[in-house]
C-alpha cells in the first residue's frame, strides 16, 4: 500500500536531516517538512513522527563529538538534546499550526503486550485530538543490553503497535543499491522488493555518516519487522524539500518493500 491509500502513517526522520556535518541546524528544511505534514493531516491521515537527534543536538549544545561518546555521557547528553529536539519542532512547527506532543520509549514498551496495547491506546487519543506524536527512544534511562539503538527499528516497533499501514524511513540515503554506489557507477537503486532473502540482506552493510547510528542493515531489519505486520515500508532519501509531497506524487526515486 502507498503513502496515498494509507490511513496510519510512520515518518521517521534521521538526525543527518536535521543537523548537518558542519553542526547547522537545517531550519529551513524542518520548516518545509512541517508543510509536508500539514499536507498529510489536511488529507486525513494519521501521522507519528520518529525523530533522532536527542543525542546530537545535545552534541551540538555541549560541543562534544558524538563519535568519542561513552555509553553514560551520551545518556546524559540524550537527555540535555532531547528538549532541544522538541524545542526544535515545536517552533518550526508552530508555524504551520501542528500541535505536537512527545513520547518516549524503550524497547520493552513495544515488547511487552500490555505496555504496547497501552501505547496504541494514547497514539489513538493524540490522532482524536489532533496531536501528532513524536517519538524516540528512552535514551537516558534504556541500558545498552536493552537499547534499540537506532531508530530504524524503534520505528518499525512503532508502526506495528499503531498498526500503521506504511511506515516511511527518511535520512541521507536513497535505498539499497545493487552495487556499493561510492565504489561502482553501475550500481542501481532497486525500486521494489516483495521479500527479504539472503540476497537483499547481503546487500545492506552498516555505514553511517557522523550523526546516523543505523545504516542499511537496521532498515532491512526495520523492513522484516514490517512485513510481519502487514505494514509497508518505504526507505527514502529525506535530504531533498519536501521529500513527502514527492513520494505522494511518486515523482521520487525511493524503495518500497510492499
Ligand atoms: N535516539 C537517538 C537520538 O535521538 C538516535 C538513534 C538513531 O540515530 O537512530 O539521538
Amino acid at each position: 500500500m502507498y503513502l496515498k491509500d494509507s490511513k496510519t502513517v510512520v515518518i521517521k526522520i534521521g538526525s543527518s536531516l536535521l543537523i548537518n556535518d558542519k553542526k547547522i541546524i537545517r531550519e529551513k528544511w524542518l520548516s518545509e517538512f512541517a508543510k509536508d505534514i500539514h499536507y498529510l493531516k489536511k488529507i486525513k491521515k494519521n501521522i507519528i513522527l520518529v525523530s533522532s537527534g536527542a543525542i546530537a543536538l545535545g552534541c551540538k549544545k555541549l560541543k562534544l563529538s558524538k563519535k568519542k561518546l561513552k555509553l553514560d555521557k551520551s545518556q546524559a547528553v540524550a537527555s540535555i538534546g532531547q528538549i532541544e529536539l522538541m524545542n526544535l519542532f515545536k517552533k518550526t512547527f508552530n508555524k504551520s499550526k501542528i500541535n505536537l506532543s512527545q513520547i518516549l520509549l524503550t524497547l520493552e514498551d513495544t515488547e511487552k503486550r500490555r505496555r504496547a496495547i497501552n501505547a496504541k491506546r494514547t497514539f489513538e487519543n493524540l490522532f482524536s485530538l489532533g496531536f501528532i506524536p513524536i517519538v524516540n527512544e528512552n535514551d537516558s534511562i534504556a541500558t545498552s543490553e536493552i537499547k534499540y539503538g537506532d531508530n530504524d527499528r524503534l520505528a518499525s516497533r512503532v508502526a506495528q503497535i499503531s498498526s500503521a499501514d506504511c511506515l516511511i524511513l527518511l535520512s541521507d540515503v536513497s535505498g539499497l543499491y545493487s552495487k556499493d554506489p561510492k565504489l561502482d557507477k553501475k550500481a542501481k537503486l532497486i525500486r521494489e522488493i516483495k521479500n527479504i532473502d539472503q540476497n537483499v540482506e547481503k546487500l545492506a552493510t552498516n555505514k553511517t555518516g557522523e550523526f546516523g547510528s543505523g545504516g542499511m542493515k537496521t532498515k532491512i531489519d526495520a523492513a522484516k519487522i514490517c512485513q510481519f505486520s502487514g505494514c509497508h515500508m518505504a526507505i527514502a532519501n529525506g535530504l531533498i524539500n519536501r521529500p513527502i509531497q514527492k513520494i505522494l506524487t511518486k515523482k521520487y526515486m525511493y524503495l518500497v518493500f510492499a
